[in-house]
């Protein structure tokens, strides 16, 4: 991969990684809110809210966690290449998703 090609990468990253930050800080937001109410009848509304809030908190959680295991490997040298192979992942495949752990076929294999 050219350095050029990598910084670029390494630019997309860092912002997907500010983004996903400030979701996180918007979701402690909205649950820290969801404490402070205390109407009896709207509870299970709540806990339902609460959930949801909980699982968009996890998905972005876990990007955040992609995100970051990438900017380290490129800190490393292994940016790029295939965590189940071994192999060179797909240049057309890190700029569409550029955190991506897996090569196009392992990450066939693993859906
Ligand atoms: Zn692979």
């Amino acid at each position: 991969m050219k350095q050029e090609e990598r910084k670029e990468l390494e630019a997309k990253l860092k912002e997907k990684e500010e983004k996903l930050e400030v979701q996180l800080e918007d979701f402690k937001k909205s649950l820290d809110f969801g404490d402070e109410t205390d109407h009896f009848e709207e509870e299970a509304d709540e806990a339902e809210e609460f959930g949801t809030w909980m699982g968009l908190k996890r998905i972005v959680n876990r990007q955040l966690i992609r995100v970051r295991l990438a900017l380290s490997k490129m800190k490393i040298g292994t940016y790029g290449i295939c965590e189940s192979c071994g192999n060179e992942i797909e240049r057309d495949l890190l700029l569409a998703d550029p955190e991506s752990p897996h090569c196009k076929n392992c990450k066939l294999k693993r859906t």
